[in-house]
C-alpha cells in the first residue's frame, strides 16, 4: 500500500519517503549484494566475449571496482543479431506463440522481478549510487507497472477493417518489426530496459539490447529472469559493453531492423545517421533535453519550492526531463530564490544505502567532473552561487546540491544540458516573455508551470514546445501516457499506446469480394 502511494506521488517524494523510514515499510538493504551475472547474453546463455575481453563497473559511492564484466564488441553482436533473427523466424517458438501467451511471460518476468525487488534495488544503488530507497519504492515498483502494463497490450493490438472503395475487403494487421536494437543509459538501468523491452516483446519482436557501460549489472540480472521465466531463446539478448563499439555496432548493423536508443543528443545524431549509412533502420531516440519549469506569482510559494527542487535534484539531476530552467516572475523572485536555497542546504547527501539519504554519487567520474565544470562556467560567467558548487566527499563523485541565482538565458549553464544537482533560477516578468524564452532552446523533452489560474495555465501550456507539460506537479509518469521529445529531444514516443507504433509495421491487406455465388 505504501508503495502504491510512492509511486502515484513522485512529486511529493522526498516529503513521502521520510513519512516512509518511519513506516519502516523498505527492508534493511544489504549493503554488500552479491554479483551472479558478469558475462554476456546471448541466445539464453552465459557467453564470455569473443575477444575475451572485459571491464571494471564502478561502485560510484566510492570509486571502487565491483567485478570485472565481458565487454561486447562488433563480433559479439553479431553473434546476438544472429540468435534475435533465428528467434524471430517464421515458425519459430516465439513466432507461433499466441498473443496472450507473449503477455504471459511478460506478467510472469514483471513477478519475478517483484519477488527479487529488494535485491535488484541493492544492485541498482551499488552500481549506479541512486539512494537504495528510491531504487526500492520508485524505480522497481515502475519497472514492474511497466511490464505489466506492456503485458495487457500483447493480445489487443488490433489491427482495422477498412472501407476502401469497390468490392474490396481491407483490413490492417499489426506484426512486429523484427530485431530491434535498444541501447540504454544509466540513469535508470531498470527502467530504461523495462520501457525498451515491454512494448518490443508485446508486440512480438526480438530485442538485442546494449546497457551503458557504467550500469551493467541489474540488465543482466534482469536476463536470468527472462531465462527463468520462459522466454524462448534468443528473443532477448543482453550485452554490456562499450558505446563506440558495440553500440556502434547495432547501429550499423545490417540485420537490425529497429532500433531505439536513449542518452544524448550528440549520440542520437550518431545513431541516426548509421541507420542512414547503413540499412535505414527505423530509429526513435529519447534524448536530452533543457526544460523550463516556470512559477508564476499566483503558485502556491511552498509547493512550487518544493516541487522545483524535486524537478532538479531527483536523481542527483540526472534525469533528461530535470527541471533545469527554473523560470520565476519578478514580484516573489527572491523569496523564492531564499527559499530554494534553504531547501536545497537541508538535502541530505550521502551513503546511498543510507534510508535517509536523499542525494548519492554522479554515476561516475566523468559525469563528476562535467558537472563540476559547469558550476565552474556558471561563477564565471557571472551568476551568484547561492549554495554548493563543490565536492561533497572525499572519496566516491557526491556533488554539493547547487543553486545558482540570477541566471541569463545566454550563459552556458542555462543552455546546455548538466544532468547533476545544479539549478538555475531566472527571472521574468510577462506571461509571453517567458513562453519566448522558455521555448527558445533547442530541446523539447519537458515543461511544467506553477498557477493556481486555469486559463495561465492552458496558455502557457499550449504555446510550451514540449513532449510533456506538467501542471503544478513534476515527474509524473504513467506506464499508460507517452513520453517523448520534440526537436532535438527526439524522435517518437515511449510508454502508453503510442509507444506500440515504434515495433509495427502495418500490413494492409485487401481481398477482392465477388458479387455472385459461382
Ligand atoms: P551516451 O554516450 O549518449 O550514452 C547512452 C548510451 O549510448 C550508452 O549505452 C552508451 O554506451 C551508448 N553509446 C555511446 N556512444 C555510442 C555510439 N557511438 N553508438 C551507439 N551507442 C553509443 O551518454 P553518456 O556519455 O553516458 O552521458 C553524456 C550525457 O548524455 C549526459 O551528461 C547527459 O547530458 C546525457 N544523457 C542523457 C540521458 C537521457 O536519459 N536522455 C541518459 C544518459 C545521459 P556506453 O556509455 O556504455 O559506452
Ligand atoms: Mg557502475
Amino acid at each position: 500500500m505504501l508503495r502504491t502511494v510512492i509511486t502515484a506521488s513522485l512529486p511529493r517524494l522526498s516529503r513521502v519517503l521520510t513519512c516512509l523510514y518511519s513506516a519502516s515499510a523498505i527492508p534493511k538493504p544489504n549493503t554488500q549484494p552479491e554479483v551472479h551475472y558478469n558475462k554476456l547474453f546471448i541466445n539464453n546463455d552465459w557467453q564470455d566475449a569473443v575477444s575475451g575481453r572485459s571491464f571494471p563497473t564502478i561502485n560510484p559511492a566510492t570509486g571502487e571496482v565491483i567485478c570485472q564484466v565481458a565487454e561486447a564488441d562488433k563480433a559479439d553482436v553479431d553473434k546476438a543479431v544472429k540468435a534475435a533473427r533465428n528467434a524471430f523466424k517464421l515458425g519459430s517458438p516465439w513466432r507461433r506463440m499466441d498473443a496472450s501467451d507473449r503477455g504471459l511471460l511478460l506478467n510472469r518476468l514483471a513477478d519475478a522481478i517483484e519477488r527479487d525487488a529488494a535485491y535488484l534495488a541493492e544492485l541498482e544503488t551499488l552500481d549506479n549510487g541512486k539512494p537504495y530507497a528510491i531504487a526500492y519504492s520508485v524505480d522497481l515498483p515502475n519497472v514492474v507497472k511497466c511490464l505489466r502494463y506492456y503485458a495487457g497490450w500483447a493480445d489487443k493490438w488490433e489491427g482495422k477493417t477498412i472501407p476502401i472503395d469497390g468490392d474490396y475487403f481491407c483490413y490492417t494487421r499489426h506484426e512486429p518489426i523484427g530485431v530491434c536494437g535498444q541501447i540504454i543509459p544509466w540513469n535508470f538501468p531498470l527502467l530504461m530496459q523495462a520501457w525498451k523491452l515491454g512494448p518490443a516483446l508485446a508486440t512480438g519482436n526480438t530485442v538485442v539490447m546494449k546497457v551503458a557501460e557504467q550500469t551493467p549489472l541489474t540488465a543482466l540480472y534482469v536476463a536470468s529472469l527472462i531465462k527463468e521465466v520462459g522466454f524462448p531463446e534468443g528473443v532477448v539478448n543482453i550485452l554490456p559493453g562499450m558505446g563506440s563499439s558495440a553500440g556502434a555496432a547495432i547501429a550499423a548493423h545490417m540485420d537490425v531492423d529497429k532500433l531505439a536508443f536513449t542518452g544524448s543528443t550528440e549520440v542520437g545524431h550518431l545513431i541516426q545517421q548509421a541507420s542512414g549509412k547503413s540499412n535505414l533502420k527505423k530509429v526513435t531516440l529519447e534524448l536530452g533535453g533543457k526544460s523550463p519549469n516556470i512559477i508564476m506569482s499566483d503558485a502556491n510559494m511552498e509547493d512550487a519550492v518544493e516541487q522545483s527542487h524535486f524537478a532538479l535534484f531527483f536523481n542527483q539531476g540526472q534525469c533528461c526531463c530535470a527541471g533545469s530552467r527554473t523560470y520565476v516572475q519578478a514580484d516573489i523572485y527572491d523569496e523564492f530564490l531564499e527559499r530554494s536555497t534553504v531547501r536545497a542546504k537541508r538535502r541530505v547527501v550521502g551513503d546511498p544505502f543510507n534510508l535517509n539519504t536523499e542525494q548519492g554519487p554522479q554515476v561516475d567520474e566523468e559525469q563528476f567532473k562535467k558537472i563540476l565544470g559547469y558550476i565552474s562556467s556558471g561563477k564565471r560567467e557571472g551568476a551568484k552561487l547561492m549554495c554548493g558548487g563543490g565536492e561533497a566527499a572525499d572519496r566516491g563523485y557526491f556533488i554539493q546540491p547547487t543553486i545558482f541565482g540570477d541566471v541569463q538565458d545566454n550563459m552556458t549553464i542555462a543552455r546546455e544540458e548538466i544532468f547533476g544537482p545544479v539549478m538555475q533560477i531566472l527571472k521574468f516578468k510577462t506571461l509571453e516573455e517567458v513562453v519566448e524564452r522558455a521555448n527558445d532552446t533547442k530541446y523539447g523533452l519537458a515543461a511544467a508551470v506553477f498557477t493556481r489560474d486555469i486559463d495561465k495555465a492552458h496558455y502557457i501550456s499550449n504555446r510550451l514546445r514540449a513532449g510533456t507539460v506538467w501542471i503544478n506537479c513534476y515527474d509524473v509518469f504513467g506506464a499508460q501516457a507517452p513520453f517523448g521529445g520534440y526537436k532535438a529531444s527526439g524522435n517518437g514516443r515511449e510508454l502508453g499506446e503510442y509507444g506500440l507504433d515504434n515495433y509495427t509495421e502495418v500490413k494492409t491487406v485487401t481481398i477482392k469480394v465477388p458479387q455472385k455465388n459461382s
